[in-house]
């Protein structure tokens, strides 16, 4: 499935606003709505404005905030923006605003001119506060009615009492780093204690006895690392499982090939830790048994290890290897599944791996060379008709393997398929024939990760409708 690129010129930060000072130009009531969400951090608000709303005339008399009655030039701004941490521009002449925002612009203070995103350095999101918990939707501007929208219904899924929640956790973030100083074990109790009655508890306010399941689950913990080895499929994110993206979000470390792309990697959990293991062609950025090591090593010091692998761990993805490495250390672990390469590619390029009229079995080769440069495979049992053969990690034999498949009794005009950066929005699908594939790879420049389908199969290809 196609998908657009998720470039964003914004970035969504938390900032500190107490005792900041930030300048509100204008007094009217969108000026109000932005103070409104700024008087309780305790930030120090001056508003220039000849008037102010009933509303902020109220908090100014309550000192909440400090109110500057003037008629505000470019001029007036300038002289106060030492030391401003924010200016917000909110007045009804649309001139007047930009003008104000070029010079906190050129002041390097940033500056939201309230509606104009264009002449904005920042921009406010939609919020929904619950105590400590803040969640804010931005479009970058682009569709302010679509945050609000969406931060409706995140809203609709907030529990009730999540500031109680919240309250809770922060008061008992401390006692339980001294408890558990280790930072994957106080994650796993308070995963537990979400999991569990603890959450429950805490968002009703029995602070009390979420205290003591706390304690419970505190007491009750040992640092229990394992190793997950899992298949991320092909490419495109749409084919991770479930399983995959459940253990992409509660991974301490991932462990990740260079067969896995940032689409996928943006589903990890934000603050695990990435470790890049990939291997490439006779350059090995690390040795698989420093791979196994580091698995074991890890998982025995209680993290739990995510090894994310491309397609499926146990289709040329050495899954066996490190399953056995696991054993032989005793450290505890799972297997999830992932769609290969050939299945993505199949389906994504339209060609069937099986069918009834030629096609009566599948095999799934490697072609990868051996150190010396050969391929040592069954020819006899490879070279067959009826069946589809896959050939992984064969671009660079490519010659070699159709010559061979023909010298072992396959027509030189049999069907085959070459498919490159299979699922990806960068497929591309290349059909010939057993003589003219490796002259299409060349001079089409197709590069790895690329997989290889020999059979009649690719005379059924139908090019799939473009995706949705
Ligand atoms: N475990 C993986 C295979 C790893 S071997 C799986 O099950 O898919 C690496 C080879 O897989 C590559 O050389 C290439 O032949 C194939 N491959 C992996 N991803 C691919 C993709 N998106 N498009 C085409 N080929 C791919």
């Amino acid at each position: 499935m196609q998908r657009s690129s998720s470039h964003t010129t914004w970035f969504p930060i938390v900032l500190r606003m107490d005792g900041a000072r930030v300048l509100v130009i204008g007094g009217g009531n969108v000026a109000a709505n932005k103070i409104q969400l700024l008087v309780p951090t305790g930030a120090k608000i001056e508003v220039l404005s000849q008037n102010l709303t009933p509303e902020l005339q109220r908090l100014a008399e309550e000192s909440a905030i400090e109110h500057v009655a003037i008629d505000v030039t470019p001029h007036d701004v300038k002289a106060r923006l030492a030391g401003c941490r924010l200016v917000y521009v909110a007045t009804n002449d649309a001139a007047l605003n930009r003008d104000i925002a070029s010079v906190c612009q050129a002041e390097n203070v940033p500056v939201c001119a309230v509606d104009d995103p264009g002449i904005s350095s920042f921009i406010t999101p939609a919020l929904s506060i619950r105590g400590a918990v803040q969640v804010a939707v931005s479009t970058g501007g682009a569709a302010p009615v679509l945050a609000r929208r969406l931060r409706a219904r995140i809203e609709e899924v907030l529990p009730a009492g999540l500031h109680r929640l919240v309250e809770f956790m922060q008061d008992k973030r401390l006692p339980l780093r001294e408890k558990l100083p280790a930072s994957s074990d106080r994650r796993q109790v308070w995963e537990r204690f979400l999991d569990g009655r603890g959450q429950h508890l805490a968002l009703k306010g029995d602070t009390q006895a979420a205290a003591e399941e706390l304690d419970q689950l505190t007491q009750g913990h040992t640092p229990q690392g394992e190793v997950w080895l899992v298949g991320a499929g092909p490419g495109d994110p749409d084919l991770l499982t479930l399983a995959a993206l459940r253990l992409m979000q509660d991974a301490d470390t991932v462990l990740y090939d260079n067969l896995i792309g940032r689409d996928i990697l943006n589903y990890v959990r934000r603050d695990a830790e990435r470790v890049f293991v990939g291997k490439q062609r006779n350059r090995h950025t690390l040795p698989q048994e420093g791979i196994n090591e580091e698995l074991i090593r890890r998982a025995k010091a209680g993290e739990r290890v995510l090894r994310l692998k491309g397609g499926d761990p146990f289709i040329f993805g050495r899954g066996g290897e490190e399953m056995e490495a696991l054993v032989a250390a005793g450290v505890p672990f799972r297997i999830v599944p992932g769609i290969s390469a050939a299945n993505g590619c199949a389906a994504y390029a339209g060609i069937p791996l099986t069918h009834r009229d030629c096609a009566q079995s599948c095999l799934f080769i490697t072609g990868h060379a051996r150190a010396d440069g050969t391929l040592e495979l069954a020819w006899d049992r490879i070279a067959l008709r009826g069946q589809t053969v896959v050939i992984y990690m064969g671009l660079s034999m490519l010659p070699d393997l159709c010559a061979q498949l023909h010298a072992h009794g396959l027509p030189a005009d049999w069907p085959a398929a070459l498919v490159e950066r299979g699922t990806s929005p960068e497929q591309r699908v290349f059909t010939g024939t057993l003589a003219s594939l490796p002259n299409l790879a060349q001079s089409n420049g197709v590069t790895s990760p690329a997989l290889v389908i020999v059979g009649e199969v690719v005379q059924h290809r139908v090019v799939p409708a473009p995706p949705t």
